[in-house]
């Protein structure tokens, strides 16, 4: 039981997934109206559209036109993500998070966390470039260019419609981050969580970090998949994760046996911490 409530966000992440898949599946062979399309295109109860921005601007770029219920689907994306949730669609919707979560498990079982072929420094921005690379692509050949290696749309149709070609692109992913390169795919190469990084720069959801409380054990450092966001306040000061890489996975509260880290609302908790100060100055 207290492992359960120690591991109660990735357990939710992990149910939130694996209900995602259910129901893209359930509306391929029983026609259920829960959820139907893919995490590009999906209706909710037949009536909420949801679009990935990423995905329509491949198109936009690509020349194609958008139909009005698509844009209405990325405008709430950008919604939920860019008001509330921040780059949670990484850690809490995408599936291929299971397979980079497992591949950096198995590193930290094999203790070769720190064991990359590739120089990190070199790849630090590489996403943000493959983002814009890709939309440039997508206007010159006039089509959407990350579709055609999207492992997001491989892992939901292998879901829906079986065994294919994306299984052994899912496994060459799971290789890379295993062997090449820690947090390979979705910490240095993924334009889409490179996107909902910018999406959700400004968000309300945060980590909040007290320094206080921080023994400076070094655990949440090692589980975060992108643990430059921790490093500049880790042990520095009370302040919140602004890093936009975080993916709000919670592992980093997880793990922390000093309660020094917990979610909050930014703004809103910041405003309160402004005021606290301005009293005890008065
Ligand atoms: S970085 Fe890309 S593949 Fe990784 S979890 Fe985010 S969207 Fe999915
Ligand atoms: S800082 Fe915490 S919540 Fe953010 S990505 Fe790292 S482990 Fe996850």
């Amino acid at each position: 039981m207290g492992s359960i409530i120690k591991n109660k966000y990735l357990i939710l992440r992990r149910i939130t997934q694996f209900t995602i898949l259910f129901l893209y599946f359930a509306a391929q062979y029983w026609g259920w109206k829960i959820l139907e399309g893919n995490l590009s295109f999906s209706k909710f109860f037949d009536i909420i559209p949801l679009a990935d921005p990423y995905a329509v601007l491949q198109m936009i770029f690509a020349g194609a036109v958008i139909a009005t219920d698509v844009i209405i689907g990325v405008l709430i994306v950008l919604l939920i993500y860019g008001l509330i949730g921040g780059r949670a669609y990484c850690s809490w919707v995408c599936p291929v998070n299971l397979i980079t979560d497992l591949a950096a498990w198995v590193r930290r079982k094999t203790h070769h966390e720190k064991d990359n072929l590739i120089n990190v420094q070199k790849v630090k921005k590489f996403r943000y470039f493959f983002m814009v690379v890709l939309l440039l692509v997508s206007a010159a050949v006039g089509a959407a260019a990350f579709e055609f290696i999207n492992p997001i749309g491989f892992f939901t149709r292998g879901v829906a419609f079986g065994i294919g070609f994306g299984w052994v692109w899912l496994l060459v992913i799971f290789i890379f981050d295993t062997f090449v390169l820690k947090n390979g795919w979705c910490g240095h190469i993924c334009p889409v969580g490179a996107t909902y990084s910018l999406i959700g720069a400004k968000s309300i959801i945060r980590v909040y970090h007290d320094k206080d409380k921080c023994t400076n054990c070094g655990e949440c450092l090692m589980i975060c998949p992108e643990n430059q966001v921790l490093s500049p306040i880790i042990n520095k000061k009370s302040d919140y994760i602004s890093g936009i890489e975080c993916t709000n996975c919670g592992r980093c509260v997880e793990v922390c046996n000093d309660n020094a880290l917990k979610f909050t609302l930014r703004y809103i908790i910041k405003q309160k911490g402004e005021e606290n100060e301005k009293s005890n100055i008065n």
